[in-house]
């Protein structure tokens, strides 16, 4: 495998696990034990306003240790750079587990919810507050557990037993609980306002809205109590709906308590684990409905989303044709990299993909719903991946290494970025997508429209 040697026995993977604020998180694996770590390599030359962040960052997630929390090991300073040395979550982030406008199975909710509690809790018990839950920022660890993750805006709100009103607007704005956007606000009812919204999120595939203000529709009938036959909440089961009233009160002080959530019938229902999308109350859920909804979804998306082609390009190099682009990739990439001879094969795939993928560990990655075999060579890949972008107006970009990064907004107006790399495994050509910035859910949402348009090439 391509890797350079870190530290004494430590090897840094030619390999991106995700993009941070200020850089990269790479992956480094022991030598000898094999053990695996993630690395946030922090740049300080290009991030002037980076170093008092993370300082406050590490001050923070050092003191924690939990088994729902990602451990921080350590960092490394230099003049330029810096690097945070954090437990590895093997399974990626929560919001791919999520499968847009459907969600997920109410067990596995069920479990990453009591999951998030767990963690939650401990933080709270220690005076500290996250303020930017969200599923993008709990990771999956190994054995499928749930770890929180980015302290970047996390604080302190107790001190000696004494509690502080908060002040600072920050977090993620459909996660953001009403008061936050009022200030002063009590830090935990803020945390759990957005628990609640990874709930909702966990159990539809839906946010219930941009932001929790009054200039939003949504939200706006949340709080005049008209929305039980719209989308997400139409969704949910009786009883989900009535943990998910509770949670998203928008009195803080009448909202439920974390105790209160732990011990709400949804929290202790024995769901079924062989029924996918079965309800407390003993419905299922027929599947009408659910392809209703989803039809009404995605009609409402397309509604709101903006086909706009981004005039700045993201990246400097950018081929002004597909023929360039593969004539290009065949000069600069094909000295590197040969798809026949197996014993580059581990090259292909560092260079191919943003985590390296082995027979080992391919099932985990597998669980990643934002990838597909195609039936094609490599080029035609890139080709009809690059034609359809075109046809949707999605920008996009390539760099040396064959990665195209698309770039458009979501229903929200929001910058969304996301990665498309090809890897050859076993013979066969994966395409594969990751999220760069912007809301999981509506960049997964972007994957399915994508995979549509690409149908005719996807290896069934
Ligand atoms: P932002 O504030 O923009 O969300 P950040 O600078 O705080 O980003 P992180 O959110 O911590 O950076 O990390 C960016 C991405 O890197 C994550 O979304 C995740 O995909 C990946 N990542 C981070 N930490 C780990 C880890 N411990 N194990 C595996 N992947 C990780």
């Amino acid at each position: 495998m391509q890797a350079t040697t870190f530290v004494e026995d430590w090897l840094c993977y030619n390999t991106t696990l995700g993009e941070g604020a200020y850089g990269e998180v790479k992956l480094l694996i022991h030598r000898r034990t094999e053990e695996k770590i993630a690395c946030k390599i922090i740049n300080h030359q290009r991030y002037k306003d980076a170093a008092t962040n993370i300082n406050r960052e590490v001050t923070i997630h050092r003191m924690l240790d939990h088994e729902n929390i990602i451990k921080y090991f350590g960092r490394r300073q230099e003049p330029l750079k810096e690097y945070i040395f954090l437990e590895y979550a093997s399974g990626g982030e929560l919001f791919q587990l999520i499968e847009p406008d459907i969600g997920m199975a109410s067990h596995a909710a069920q479990t990453y919810m009591k999951q998030l509690m767990h963690g939650v809790n401990y933080l709270h018990n220690k005076g500290i507050t996250h303020r930017d839950i969200k599923p993008e920022n709990l990771l999956i660890g190994e054995g499928g557990v749930l770890k929180i993750s980015d302290f970047g805006m996390a604080t302190l709100f107790r001190y000696k037993g004494k509690e502080r009103l908060l002040d600072k607007k920050c977090g993620t704005k459909p996660y953001l609980a009403p008061e936050v956007l009022q200030k002063p606000y009590r830090a935990q009812p803020s945390d759990l306002w957005s628990c609640g919204i990874v709930f909702v999120a966990m159990l539809t595939g839906e946010l219930p809205w941009a932001d929790a203000t009054d200039r939003n529709v949504e939200f706006a009938k949340w709080r005049k109590d008209v929305y039980i036959s719209e989308t997400p909440w139409s969704k949910l089961g009786n009883t989900a709906l009535s943990l998910a009233r509770q949670i998203l009160n928008l009195d803080p002080n009448k909202r439920l308590t974390l105790e209160q959530i732990e011990k709400h019938p949804w929290m202790k229902f024995n769901f079924d684990c062989g029924s996918s999308k079965d309800n407390v109350d003993g419905s299922v859920e027929r599947p009408t409905k659910r392809w209703n909804s989803m039809v009404e979804a995605e009609t409402k998306h397309n509604r709101d989303t903006p086909q706009v082609t981004l005039s700045q390009p993201i990246i400097t190099y950018r081929p002004s044709s597909i023929d360039q682009l593969i004539n290009d990739l065949k000069t600069t990439r094909r000295e590197q990299v040969c798809f026949s001879q197996p014993t580059q094969y581990e090259d292909l795939m560092i260079q191919f993909t943003q985590s390296p993928i082995t027979k080992d560990n391919f099932h985990n990655l597998s669980k990643r719903m934002t990838r597909f075999y195609v039936t094609v060579s490599y080029e035609k890949t890139l080709e009809a991946l690059c034609s359809v972008l075109d046809t949707l107006h999605y920008s996009w970009t390539t760099d040396a290494s064959g990665a195209v990064t698309i770039s458009t907004v979501d229903f929200m107006k929001n910058q969304l970025i996301f990665k498309a790399n090809l890897f050859e495994m076993d013979g066969r050509i994966l395409l594969d997508f990751r999220l760069s910035k912007g809301c999981g859910l509506e960049f997964k949402k972007k994957f399915l429209k994508l995979k549509s348009c690409l149908c005719d090439i996807i290896d069934k």
